[in-house]
C-alpha cells in the first residue's frame, strides 16, 4: 500500500462509523439494480453514487431493452439473456417501456434477403419478449410506414424491440431499493477504501455539501461501470495497474420529437449498423463504437462524430439534416479488456471479479441489468452465508403495480390505461397525461392529487411545476440537472432557455442547490457538436448563458 493512501484513510477506531453487510459503489443501472435485489432479500445495504442515478454510460444508451439480434452470431448468451430479461421488463416495469416497430432496411435486395433468414432465427427469441415474428415488406412499404421519411431501395424486414427511458428506468430502481430499506445516496463520490479486521471501511464525500461519510461493511461491489479500472487504482489498496476494461465510445444526437412511429436500423459508410429511435418526446441517432483510452471523466464528442452519423443517416433518412438536432449524449461502454478484436466485436456478456469481498462488476447490458444483479446478488449471499432468492422479477417498480397480470400484447394499454384514468380523474391534456403515464405510471395519481399540476414550467416537454415539487422531495432530485433527467423539463429542445429559471425557482423554495453554472456547460457542451446544423438555437442559448452566468 502506497504511504500516501494510508496517510489518507481515517483511522476508524476514533470515528462512531454505521456497518452494513454490502456497500455498492455506483448507481448506474447495474448498481441500483444490484442494491435493490439485495435490500429485497433484507440485506443491509448502502449504495453511493458520485453524480445521479443512471447519469453515466446508462443514460448514453440507445434507450432500448432489445433482444440483442446482432449478437447472435458472436455473442448467442448475450440474445438469449436480453430477450428473456427483457420478457421480465415487461412485467416488473410494464409502463417505462415502449412497443416499438424495428425496421432493418437496405438498399441491397439480397441483403433483405439475408435479413429474412438471419431472423427466422431470432423469431426464437422473440417469442422470450413476447414480440412479434419478423416479416418482409417492400421499399413501398416501408416509405408507407415511415410517411416517405425513410427510403430503401431493397425494402425492409420488421421486427419489434422495446425502447425505454434508462434514467427513469435507474431513477425507480433506486427509490425501490430505499423504499426495502437501503440508505442510497447521489451525489456521493466513494474516495477511499481500506481492507480492516475483515470489513471494509468506505470513505465517500457528499459532492453538494461537501460533508464526509464513513461507513464499514463486510462486502463492496464496484458497479462504476467504465470508471471500474479508475476506482480501483485510485481509491482502493490495490495499485496494481490491470487493465480489466477496453472501453468504447458510443455517441449520438438527440433531434426534436417523435419523429417516426418506428426503429429504424440501417448500415453506415463502414458497413456498422445504426439506429434511430423514436423515444417519447424526442428521436435520437446513434451510435459510434470507437476505442477509448481518457479519461471517463472527460469525454468529449467531436465533430467528426456527429457528420459521421449524418452522413450514413442521410441515404435512408434524405431529410435527416433538417430536423434541427439540439443536442448530443456520449458514454463509454465498460466493455472487458481483450486484445486483437474490433471494436464492435468485444463482448457484451458481462464478467465478476471477486477479490476477497471487493466484486467488480464488468460489462453488461441495459436489458440484462436485472439478472445481472441477481448473478451478482447471488454471490453476496453466498459469501455472507445467506439464503434468500432473488424476487425481483416479480415485485414490480414504482408505478407499474398491477402489471404482472398483463399480456404481452397489452403492455402498450398498460400505460393507455394509466393515461384515460389521469386525463378522465384530473382534466390534464391527453398529451401530458401521456407523458406523465410514461415518467411514473401509478405514482401519477400522487403527483396531482397531493401536488397538483401547478404552472406549466416545461412546454418542450410539456413538465407541470406538480411534476417538479414531487421528483424533488420523492425521488432524491437536488439540482437542476436531476430535475431535468428525472422529468425531461430543461431537457427538451429549449435546453433550459425557456424554463430553467422557473426550475431554479422551485429548487431555492425547497431550499436546494440548483448548481446552475454546470448545467449551463454541460448544456453547452451536449449542443456545440450540432451547432451547424441548429445555429439560431446555438445563438439564443449564447445568450442565455451570459444572463445566467453574469454574476
Ligand atoms: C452508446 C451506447 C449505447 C448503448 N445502447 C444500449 C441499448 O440500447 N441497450 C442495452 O441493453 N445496452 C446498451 N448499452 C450498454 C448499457 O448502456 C450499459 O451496459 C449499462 O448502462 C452499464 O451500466 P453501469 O451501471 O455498469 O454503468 P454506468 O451507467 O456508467 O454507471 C456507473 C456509475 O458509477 C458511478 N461512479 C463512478 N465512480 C464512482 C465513485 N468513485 N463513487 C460513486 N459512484 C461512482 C458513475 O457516476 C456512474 O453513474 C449502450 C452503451 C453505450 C455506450
Amino acid at each position: 500500500m502506497s504511504e500516501n493512501h494510508e496517510k489518507s484513510i481515517p483511522q476508524s477506531e476514533n470515528i462512531s462509523v454505521e456497518n452494513y453487510d454490502v456497500a455498492v459503489i455506483g448507481g448506474g443501472i447495474n448498481g441500483v439494480g444490484i442494491a435493490r435485489d439485495l435490500s429485497i432479500r433484507g440485506l443491509k445495504v448502502i449504495l453511493f453514487e458520485k453524480e445521479d442515478f443512471g447519469w453515466g454510460t446508462t443514460w448514453a444508451s440507445s434507450c432500448l431493452m432489445h433482444g440483442g439480434a446482432r449478437y447472435i452470431i458472436n455473442d448467442i448468451g448475450v440474445t438469449y439473456k436480453s430477450s428473456k430479461e427483457a420478457g421480465v421488463a415487461k412485467k416488473i416495469s410494464a409502463h417505462l417501456l415502449s412497443r416499438r416497430p424495428f425496421i432493418i432496411v437496405s438498399h441491397s435486395k439480397t441483403m433483405i434477403k439475408l435479413f429474412d433468414i438471419y431472423m427466422s432465427v431470432y423469431d426464437m427469441f422473440s417469442i422470450m419478449r413476447g414480440a412479434i415474428r419478423h416479416f418482409k415488406i417492400n421499399e413501398e412499404e416501408v416509405e408507407k410506414i415511415t410517411g416517405k421519411e425513410v427510403v430503401s431501395k431493397g425494402g425492409g424486414v420488421v421486427t419489434e424491440e422495446y425502447a425505454v427511458d434508462p434514467v427513469r428506468l435507474s431513477v425507480l430502481n433506486s427509490i425501490s431499493a430505499k423504499d426495502f430499506g437501503a440508505k442510497v445516496l447521489n451525489h456521493t463520490e466513494v474516495i477511499k477504501i481500506k481492507k480492516e479486521n475483515n470489513q471494509y471501511l468506505v470513505v465517500a464525500k457528499n459532492t453538494l455539501s461537501k460533508s464526509e461519510i464513513i461507513v464499514r461493511s463486510k462486502i463492496v461491489v464496484n458497479s462504476t461501470g467504465p470508471w471500474a479500472d479508475k476506482f480501483i487504482l485510485n481509491a482502493t489498496e490495490n495499485n496494481k495497474k490491470k487493465k480489466r476494461l477496453r472501453p468504447t465510445k458510443g455517441i449520438h444526437i438527440v433531434f426534436p420529437g417523435k419523429i417516426l412511429n418506428s426503429v429504424i436500423s440501417f448500415q453506415a459508410i463502414d458497413g456498422r449498423y445504426l439506429l434511430f429511435v423514436p423515444l417519447e418526446d424526442r428521436t435520437i441517432l446513434g451510435t459510434t463504437d470507437d476505442d477509448f483510452f481518457g479519461d471517463p471523466d472527460e469525454i468529449e464528442i467531436l465533430r467528426d462524430e456527429v457528420e459521421y452519423l449524418i452522413h450514413s443517416a442521410e441515404k435512408f433518412i434524405p431529410r435527416i439534416r433538417e430536423f434541427r438536432p439540439f443536442s448530443t449524449k456520449v458514454g463509454l461502454r465498460p466493455t472487458p479488456y481483450v486484445y486483437g478484436v474490433n471494436e464492435d466485436k468485444i463482448t457484451r456478456e458481462f464478467e465478476i471479479e471477486d477479490d476477497d469481498g471487493f466484486i467488480s462488476v464488468l460489462g453488461g447490458k441495459l436489458a440484462s441489468y436485472r439478472l445481472l444483479a441477481e448473478i451478482v446478488s447471488d454471490l453476496v449471499c453466498k459469501k455472507l452465508g445467506v439464503s434468500k432468492k432473488s424476487k425481483t422479477h416479480l415485485i414490480p417498480l414504482p408505478g407499474s403495480e398491477n402489471s404482472e397480470g398483463e399480456k404481452d400484447e397489452e403492455i402498450e394499454k398498460f400505460s393507455e390505461k394509466i393515461k384515460d384514468y389521469l386525463s378522465r380523474n384530473f382534466r390534464i391534456p391527453e398529451d401530458v397525461a401521456h407523458f406523465m403515464a410514461k415518467k411514473y405510471g401509478w405514482r401519477s395519481k400522487e403527483i396531482l392529487s397531493y401536488y397538483d399540476s401547478g404552472e406549466l414550467v416545461c412546454e418542450c416537454s410539456k413538465v407541470y411545476e406538480g411534476e417538479i415539487k414531487y421528483t424533488i422531495e420523492k425521488e432524491m432530485a437536488y439540482t437542476l440537472e436531476d430535475v431535468a433527467r428525472r422529468t425531461w423539463a430543461g431537457d427538451g429542445f429549449c435546453n433550459g432557455i425557456l424554463c430553467a429559471k422557473k426550475i431554479i425557482k422551485i429548487l431555492l423554495e425547497k431550499e436546494r442547490k440548483p448548481e446552475v453554472e454546470k448545467f449551463i456547460l454541460r448544456r453547452e457542451k451536449l449542443l456545440e457538436p450540432v451547432k451547424k446544423y441548429n445555429q439560431k438555437l446555438w445563438e439564443e442559448f449564447q445568450k442565455f448563458k451570459k444572463e445566467m452566468l453574469k454574476d
